[in-house]
């Protein structure tokens, strides 16, 4: 399997429910922030992701935040998604996404790695032998280094089939 390739492609996290995880054998999800849950530099309101993230604890899921967003960012976003995590994480390296399954306490196959990017979050799960599931970025940023990372993507999913990025 490519190291760059998602197991599955999703347009929002929303799809991810207990049926979904029940069916792929997972317990615990490894979240990213921006255009993930938040889109990249909001700051306003996330109720329908919250309470997305309510139910799936409810559920028994178990979840944490991996992003590489400021400490600042991450420390205002955590006690709002009302779940433990980091900022700075420094995706792609493995180290961060062990010290997530660590805090999770689950083993990697029953634990996906959850992100809009794939040379960090799909990258970084795959590397650690995660499920890595891909989602459509919440927003466009039109940063001009976002930009050529986009155009990346894309040649890659295209290559796995996925035409939507
Ligand atoms: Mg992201």
């Amino acid at each position: 399997m490519s190291l760059l390739q998602p197991a599955d492609v999703i347009g929002h996290v929303r799809e991810i429910t207990p049926e979904f995880l029940a069916a792929r054998g997972l317990r615990g999800l490894v979240l990213d922030l921006d255009n993930t849950l938040i889109p990249y530099r909001s700051y306003a309101d996330a109720g329908e992701v919250v309470r997305w993230a309510d139910e799936l604890r409810g559920a028994g899921i178990r979840l944490y935040l991996l992003s590489n967003a400021t400490a600042k960012r991450a420390a205002f976003w955590l006690p709002r998604l009302g779940f433990e995590g980091v900022g700075m994480a420094g995706k792609p390296n493995p180290r961060a996404f062990q010290r997530a399954l660590t805090r999770l306490g689950l083993p990697a196959q029953q634990v996906a790695m959850v992100g809009d990017q794939l040379f960090t979050d799909v990258l970084g799960g795959n590397l650690v032998g995660m499920h890595t599931v891909l989602v459509r970025p919440l927003i466009d940023n039109a940063l001009p280094h976002t930009r050529v990372t986009r155009r990346l993507e894309r040649a890659v999913l295209r290559r796995y089939g996925h035409d939507w990025v």
